[in-house]
């Protein structure tokens, strides 16, 4: 009987081990889209010697197991949606489109590009001399200057460096770096600009207001705590963003005019074309419903006094699905939820038009964003906790004649149990097989003990 059971834990071992290899590359399977939209992107292919494609729809990606690993995917022309590589050095730029265009004063000669990279083959081996040149596009730190003659090139402008007036080649004329004052902001709104080293120093021509909640619950991490902390950042890439708001007062720490790394979406237009506002959900929102108020006063009087249509309002999520803001999202501390929110920019723009009439953009001579712009639709993350995925496992069943069987049967696993356990799976799967090879053998050496005399 002993020696029944010896033999068909052995032909199990096999099964045993395939199973367990294989359970971690199973789970690796599972993908999310976390933020998927349109828009006119170009993407750059390291591999193929920086080959570009045009593509008008990209998504976010991320895996979960055996590592949480994020990636973008743009959908080329032909179709397929592209994996980009960052360690290949993929690269996917958002162009924005100026009509009528906006006028960039350049100071100083810079190389010309047929295209917005850097790439050997795009070099146009001439210069552009200083002048100003009407700019009909912008992707992210390249800007096109129409040359005259119906000739164009792009030009890339630094980013990082550590002295803005004495790094950047340029200035787009005309282009506020805060909000007029004079009109009734309605908030008490106080320009404090962090030091350059604390900011990305990149160009910006601002198209959209990206709302976040700052998700620091403590009871100090107000909108004055927010700003000396973006004042005190001596290194980039960290977080920065333009306006901390709270109940009482909006900081504004970065210039209108100038990017952030605020929306987890490198060189897109969450970073590189957006005003992000963070709204305060400090001491566990014991102000919150004032801040959220403020937040959207705020959000009302940027968007309407940079000449763009009230529906460029964003949230961060819609630009990389992160879940944020949380406490809006979640309609938690008093907040009234993201829909809600919407509704309440939009009354306080209705306002601001009654008061002091239409938007005009300040640009002299660039008009209001196409009106066709949409809200991305953005592929929410599914609710984690409620998703589950089939497993096989391996279970020895009994028989009603009390023979033994072994099954692989599809096991339910709740996802959530899954996810963010990094090398554990791993490890688990391992000490687990160790144990089974280690009974498996103990068995073998116990049966052969026992049996020995007999033979
Ligand atoms: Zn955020």
């Amino acid at each position: 009987m002993r020696r029944q059971r010896t033999v068909s834990l052995l032909r199990l071992a096999p099964v045993l081990l395939i199973v367990l290899m294989l359970f971690p590359a199973s789970v690796s399977a599972f993908r999310y889209a976390v933020a998927q939209r349109e828009g006119n992107f170009l993407v750059f292919v390291g591999a193929d010697g920086q080959v570009r494609h045009e593509a008008t729809e990209m998504r976010l990606m991320y895996t979960d197991e055996p590592h949480r690993h994020y990636y973008t995917e743009a959908k080329l022309n032909d179709g397929r949606w592209f994996s980009l590589d960052k360690e290949n050095e993929d690269i996917i730029l958002e162009v924005q489109t100026f009509n009528p265009t906006i006028l960039y004063r350049l100071s100083r000669e810079m190389p010309l590009y047929s295209m917005p990279f850097n790439g050997p083959s795009y070099r146009l081996g001439r210069m552009a001399i200083p002048g100003e040149y009407p700019v009909s596009k912008k992707a992210y730190d390249f800007i096109e200057l129409q040359l005259g003659g119906g000739q164009s090139g792009w030009i890339q402008v630094p980013e990082n460096g550590t002295d803005l007036t004495g790094t950047q080649p340029g200035v787009f004329i005309d282009q506020p770096l805060t909000l007029d004052h004079r009109t009734n902001l309605q908030i008490t709104v106080e320009d404090r600009f962090a030091p350059e080293i604390s900011r990305v120093q990149t160009i910006m021509v601002p198209e959209y207001v990206t709302v976040h909640n700052a998700s620091n619950f403590r009871p100090h991490a107000d909108a004055l705590w927010h700003a000396n902390q973006h004042a005190a950042l001596d290194y980039l890439p960290g977080v920065t963003y333009h306006y901390a708001v709270d109940h009482k007062a909006a900081y504004l720490l970065t210039p209108l005019n100038e990017a952030t790394y605020n929306a987890g979406d490198r060189y897109l237009a969450g970073n590189g074309a957006s005003v992000a506002i963070e709204i305060c959900d400090h001491d566990d929102g014991k102000y919150y419903p004032q801040a959220e108020q403020n937040g959207a006063k705020l959000a009302a009087a940027i968007l309407y006094q940079l000449g763009l249509p009230k529906e460029n309002l964003r949230f961060h999520k819609d630009w990389s699905g992160k879940d944020c803001p949380y406490t809006m999202i979640r309609n938690e501390r008093g907040s009234i939820g993201v829909e809600a929110f919407v509704e309440r920019v939009e009354t306080e723009y209705e306002a601001l038009v009654m008061a002091y009439g239409a938007a005009v953009s300040p640009f002299k001579t660039a008009s209001a964003p196409p009106s066709n712009v949409t809200r991305p639709e953005s592929v929410d993350l599914p609710d984690r906790t409620e998703q589950t995925i089939m497993r096989e496992v391996i279970v020895v069943e009994t028989r009603e004649d009390g023979v033994e069987e072994t099954k692989v049967v599809m096991e339910v696993v709740n996802v959530s149990d899954l996810a963010d356990h990094g090398a554990l799976p791993y490890v688990a799967a391992g000490v687990f097989g160790l144990t089974v090879l280690s009974g498996i053998f103990y068995a073998v050496r116990q049966s052969k003990k026992r049996s020995g005399p007999k033979f």
